[in-house]
């Protein structure tokens, strides 16, 4: 099993999550992070460190969001990795509560 981050995390990107991981799995887009579920060992650390409840243990992935699966592969193939928290964009508060956000991922 891997952990997951969803969509509620485009345009906040916190990266309250990457201090935790010890593994150092997540990975940095232009506006959202991903983990890559191959490097993930499943430790549950960074769930709850994050401000908007964007990441899931995969097995209790809401239906809505099941196809970041998939995308959080693709993208931490793709992404440089992040490792050390860094201040979020400057309207992520704006953002937080927003709903279906796959709209504005950029690649
Ligand atoms: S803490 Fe949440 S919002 Fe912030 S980067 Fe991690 S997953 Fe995204
Ligand atoms: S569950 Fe653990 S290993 Fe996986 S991304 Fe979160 S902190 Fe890293």
């Amino acid at each position: 099993m891997t952990f997951l981050v969803t969509e509620k995390c485009i345009r906040c990107k916190y990266t309250d999550c990457v201090e935790v991981c010890p593994v150092d799995c997540f990975y940095e887009g232009p506006n959202m992070l991903v983990i890559n579920p191959d490097e993930c060992i499943d430790c549950g650390l960074c769930e709850p460190e994050c401000p908007v409840n964007a990441i899931y243990a995969e097995d209790d992935l809401p239906e809505k969001y099941k196809n970041f699966l998939l995308l959080n592969e693709k993208l931490a193939k793709k992404w440089p990795n992040i490792n050390r928290c860094k201040s979020p964009p400057d309207n992520a508060e704006q953002w937080k509560e927003v709903e279906d956000k796959l709209q504005y991922l950029e690649k």
